[in-house]
């Protein structure tokens, strides 16, 4: 055994439950040894044996900038200067606070905290607190973190009680989550007018990108902001993959929709941990000191990783920076398309800003059950072939790519020559 992936792998198993400390990462769905990664730069990581790979998963989005962009490292670096944490106010997190409330027209008031998962748990139980209701609805496919409320799947009949999706979520909470077909309004209408005065919230990725990338169908997120608006209940846009990532203002900014909340991660951060939530002055208004909804953290807000995050969103407006991300994301869709037509093999790919999404299947999916029918086998064929040739995809069929600033066309040419020559071996 002479990879050092594969070593460090047999070693991280024996302390870290499965080598990992975030189950994607072990490659489980495509197979083999997951690569460890020693350094980051630009489009670039470089693994343990010293291997390079153009890398489209980005950290899984926040890489928007390119990795280790010198900006964000100076900010950390003079701010990391300044001292670590404090656990008191500091005015970076108001500049950082300002700045989201400017970009997103829906946020009046927004709150950080260190990762996506306390953002959307916390907008649940604000939007619950606000509502005074109890059942929350979310679509299969969509992934918000792994709260309990949120690791519930469908139930035996769509508007029978959620099931929990993880070993150690009590049934009893999971009953209070009702999970619906993604891009199925007459589901959400027929749940509202059976529960209606119950449903404290719908959540939703309003381009779904944990299931691999699944654009809303025109209407549905139109009708779920009349719908919401119709029963009093809250409208919470998970958009920590989204936000500032498919453009300047996220999904919401781009369909032209207003929630009443919005979760936000990944780019918020550029590389630390940072998440937030935020939305209308109202339901702001209720979390504590202001009001009855509990919600806290030690390391929210840190400076360090706030003067990350700030460097990350300047980047991010600078002139024609999404109308570039979003031209090289869909040139690496369009090229991979076109070279997988001259393969003869069924393959589709799609794009929104800097995510995109390949398909083993003839069109892009509108829904889980056109992903679940997509070629599983084939594209872990070209996942391992790619990865050999040094191009990094997201290692499971099930997971939006990312694109950064720092993919010139060289880099997706670069990918798409290799991905013809894989498709070639596909047939
Ligand atoms: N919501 C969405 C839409 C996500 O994609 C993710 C993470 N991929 C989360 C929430 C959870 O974020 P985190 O992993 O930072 O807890």
């Amino acid at each position: 055994m002479n990879s050092r992936n594969e070593a460090l792998f047999q070693r991280a198993q024996r302390s870290i439950p499965g080598g990992v400390n975030s189950p994607v990462r072990a490659f489980r769905s495509v197979g083999g040894t997951p690569r460890f990664i020693e350094r980051a730069e630009g489009a670039r990581v470089w693994d343990a044996d010293g291997k390079v790979y153009i890398d489209y998963v980005g950290s899984w989005g926040p890489a928007i900038t390119g990795h280790a962009h010198p900006a964000i490292v100076e900010a950390v670096r003079a701010a990391a200067l300044k001292g670590l944490s404090f656990g008191a106010p500091t005015e970076s997190e108001v500049e950082m606070a300002e700045l989201i409330c400017a970009l997103l027209p829906s946020v009046d008031m927004v709150r950080l905290v260190s990762s996506g998962t306390e953002a959307t748990m916390s907008a649940i139980r604000l939007a619950r607190g606000f509502t005074g209701r109890d059942a929350i609805v979310k679509f299969e496919g969509c992934y918000h973190g792994h709260a309990d409320s949120l690791l519930v799947k469908a139930g035996s009949g769509l508007l029978t009680f959620g099931n929990p999706s993880s070993g150690g979520v009590p049934a009893d909470f999971a009953r209070h989550t009702i999970v619906l077909d993604y891009n199925d309004l007459q589901q959400v209408e027929d749940a509202f007018k059976a529960r209606g005065a119950e449903i404290a919230a719908v959540i939703v990725e309003p381009v779904a990108g944990n299931m691999n990338l699944v654009k809303p169908q025109p209407g549905f997120l139109e009708g779920l902001r009349r719908i919401c608006t119709q029963y009093g209940a809250v409208l919470i846009f998970d958009e920590v993959m989204t936000g500032f990532r498919v453009g300047p203002q996220g999904v919401q900014g781009l369909y032209g929709i207003t929630p009443d909340l919005t979760t936000l991660g990944k780019v918020i951060g550029g590389g630390m941990p940072v998440g937030a939530f935020g939305g209308r002055r109202e339901i702001m208004e209720k979390i504590a000191p202001l009001g009855a909804v509990y919600q806290a953290g030690t390391l929210s807000g840190s400076p360090v990783a706030v003067a990350a995050g700030l460097a990350s969103l300047q980047l991010t407006r600078a002139p024609g920076f999404y109308d570039t991300l979003a031209a090289r994301t869909q040139r690496l869709a369009t090229g991979l398309s076109a070279a997988a037509a001259e393969a003869g093999v069924s393959f589709s790919a799609d794009a929104v800003g800097g995510m995109f999404g390949v398909y083993f299947a003839a069109k892009a999916p509108a829904s889980l059950a056109d992903v679940m029918a997509a070629d599983t086998a084939r594209f872990n064929r070209f996942f391992h072939a790619m990865l050999e040739a040094g191009h990094y995809f997201a290692p499971s069929a099930f997971e939006a790519g990312f694109v950064s600033a720092a993919h010139g066309e060289a880099e997706i040419d670069a990918t798409v020559a290799a991905a013809r020559k894989v498709f070639a071996t596909l047939g």
